[in-house]
């Protein structure tokens, strides 16, 4: 996952906010002057009144009865302008500067810390490199097809849709740490982005990555010194991180080291973790050192899912849907 990538996105992203905040200011604002000339005269005497105040700030000899004149000159010419605003038939703040996120004012940091909309905008950047993306459009829980299950299977995964609405609605630093267990096509996958998505709508800081790709991130970092254009300090600090696929990397001790460190980690952090994987408890115990497997087997809610194949079923309805047209 190629973070320097996702980070210039959401840079750019902040940065085009800013302008479209500027450009909406400015049409506001000739709109107003050919509207309500009488408010545009309020402004620029505002204009003016500053004007004069940063000179008399720059004269460094003014006296706290002159500052206090221009302070209350200026809020009695905004007060104007807002009655103006209302009287015409528009917002108080109509004319005030414009921003998408109220927060930050669009700068992306607050108090020295990424703000919320930041950390949004950079899961969904990251779902969009893990070509997740067309997941997010949409409500995801509400697209869920329970009837591309066979049906003594339907019951079941209604329940674990219903578990995951639940999981999305109190979602917290005490959450459990999930495994998704099942065969290849039965939903997992899906399941837990549609998880992310609602969590990245929510705000959180979500990341989504297939074992794979996790662990060759981790590898660069580790061997080839790239650590700055990678997300491995976000794997082990996003609000969610979603693990794909668990048991179909290449084994390796760096493999099972990495996996136990980024699990542990995140559990001493308290931050959730969502793995998905087609081995059962036996294979796990084949595949994995006692540690990591322990950790699996109870620090995660282990869920199974009903055999399904979704992919098969979305196919063979593609293809009856063509046949009758
Ligand atoms: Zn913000």
């Amino acid at each position: 996952m190629n973070k320097s990538k996702c980070l210039d996105a959401v840079n750019q992203l902040m940065e085009d906010r800013r302008t479209q905040g500027k450009i909406e200011e400015n049409r506001r604002r000739e709109e107003i002057s050919a509207a309500v000339p009488a408010i545009a005269q309020k402004e620029r005497e505002l204009q003016e009144n500053h004007a004069a105040f940063f000179r008399f700030i720059a004269d460094r000899d003014g006296s706290e009865e002159k500052f206090l004149e221009f302070r209350d000159k200026s809020l009695a010419l905004q007060e104007e302008i807002k009655a103006l605003l209302v009287q015409n038939g528009y917002p108080e703040a109509y004319l005030d500067p414009v921003h998408h996120c109220s927060v930050c004012y669009d700068d992306g940091v607050v108090d020295g810390q990424l703000c919320a909309c930041y950390k949004q905008a950079l899961s969904e950047q990251y779902l969009k490199e893990s070509g997740m993306e067309h997941l997010f459009s949409g409500s995801c829980f509400a697209n869920y097809d329970l009837s591309l299950y066979p049906e003594d299977s339907r019951d079941k995964m209604k329940k674990l849709l219903e578990f995951s609405k639940k999981y999305v609605k109190t979602f917290g630093e005490d959450s459990q740490n999930l495994l998704f267990v099942g065969e290849p096509g039965c939903g997992k996958t899906f399941l837990s982005v549609c998880i992310g998505c609602e969590l990245i709508r929510a705000g959180n800081f979500v990341l989504y990555a297939p074992v794979q790709e996790l662990l060759n991130d981790f590898e660069a970092a580790t061997f080839r010194n790239k650590e700055a254009g990678l997300p491995t300090d976000d794997y082990l600090d996003a609000d969610l991180l979603i693990i794909d696929d668990l048991g179909t990397e290449f084994y390796s001790s760096f493999v099972e080291t990495t996996l136990y460190s980024v699990i542990n980690t995140r559990l001493t952090r308290k931050k959730p973790t969502v793995i998905s994987t087609n081995l059962s408890i036996e294979d796990r115990s084949e595949c994995y050192a006692a540690r990591l497997n322990s950790r699996l087997t109870y620090s995660f809610l282990n869920l199974e899912f009903p055999d399904a194949d979704l992919r098969a079923e979305t196919l063979r309805r593609k293809a009856a849907r063509r046949k009758k047209q």
